[in-house]
Parts: structure tokens; sequence; C-alpha cells
């Protein structure tokens, strides 16, 4: 795909403080099985080294959001495109995104995960852009605040692309 990419955040950085927040995380949750839910498609790779940074029990669930659509833009609409297979009732739970770009996104998918009655529901995001809020999201966990740019990489897209690189890097048509 044509376009430029500059280097954001470095593989080395982001396994430094994926390794923190994992140890934040399960120091907030002493003795606690947590259940980690991954907002796919884009939070695979966060999942997959928070996962392993966080000591003790972990279950893992997977939820299929698709908010953007192959653009840089987002619509507002988020659809699902998997939901959860077990239940999370009574769990200690903790939604794993990708990104946090307006609020919409997490605002609908808070929304929607309270009334299956967690016992407790808390959010990790990697990456946050608080520049571009529409709507007040509490976000627990923040892995990097950056800039309102389009980035792309450790399992962000565009159009599918990208997601493979180690790194996160600023995306220029
Ligand atoms: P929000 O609903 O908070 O505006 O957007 C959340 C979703 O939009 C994220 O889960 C992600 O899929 C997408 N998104 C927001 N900003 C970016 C970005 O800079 N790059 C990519 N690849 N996706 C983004």
């Amino acid at each position: 795909m044509a376009g430029s990419l500059r280097s954001l955040i470095s593989e080395d950085q982001l396994q430094a403080r994926i390794r923190e927040l994992g140890l934040q995380i399960r120091a907030d949750h002493p003795n606690e099985t947590l259940t980690l839910i991954a907002v796919l498609k884009g939070s695979f790779m966060f999942l997959a080294d928070l996962a392993r940074a966080i000591p003790g029990d972990v279950r893992i669930e997977f939820l299929g959001v698709a908010s953007y659509h192959g653009g840089t833009r987002s619509s507002g609409a988020v659809q699902i495109t998997q939901d959860l297979r077990g239940s999370i009732e009574g769990h200690a739970c903790v939604v794993v995104e990708d990104i946090i770009d307006t609020g919409l996104t997490m605002d609908y998918l808070m929304r929607m995960l309270e009334v299956r009655g967690p016992r407790s529901l808390k959010i990790a995001t990697l990456l946050d852009k608080p520049s571009n809020r529409e709507i007040e999201v509490r976000v627990d966990y923040v892995g990097y605040a950056i800039p309102d740019e389009f980035v792309v990489g450790y399992g962000l897209d565009l159009g599918e692309l990208y997601r493979n690189l180690p790194y996160v890097a600023v995306y220029s048509p």
C-alpha cells in the first residue's frame, strides 16, 4: 500500500511498558482469576504479550468488533462481529483494547458488558488519543498516550495491512 511509515513506539518500549502494565493489573487484583476480554482484531498482539506479563490465573475471551470499515476515520457505528463464548457474570474482567480514540467504541462495549454482571470491569488500552475524545471513558490502564495521528502496527491495521509490524508507526498517505 502506498504511503510512508514513521516509527512512533519501538518494540523495546512496547515490551517494557507491557511488562509494567501486567504487574500493575495483577497488583490491583491479587489472588483473583482475571478474565481478559480482547477486542478483536486490533488487540490480538497486545493481548498475547499482556497475558504473559500477568502472573497468576488468567482466562481469555474474544470480542469481535468492527468500527472503521477499512478507512482512517471512525464511523461511530460499532458492529459486533463475534460475541463472547462464555459468561462473565461474577468475573473480574479487563477489556483489552488496542487504541481509544473518540471513545465511542469503548463506551458502547462497556454498556454492553456491564449488564452481564461482571464482578469488576476495567479497561486496558495500549494506546490512547485523549485529544480526540467525543465521550468520556474511564480508562484504568494506558500503555502510551499519543497525539492525534493515524497509527498502524502491533495489531493495528490500515485496510488489514501492517498488523504484523512489531512496533507502532504513524502512517502518512
Ligand atoms: P473510537 O471508537 O475510540 O474512536 O475508536 C476505536 C477504534 O478505532 C479502535 O479500536 C481502532 O480499531 C480504531 N482506531 C482509532 N484510531 C486508530 C488509529 O490511529 N489507527 C488504527 N489503525 N485504528 C484506529
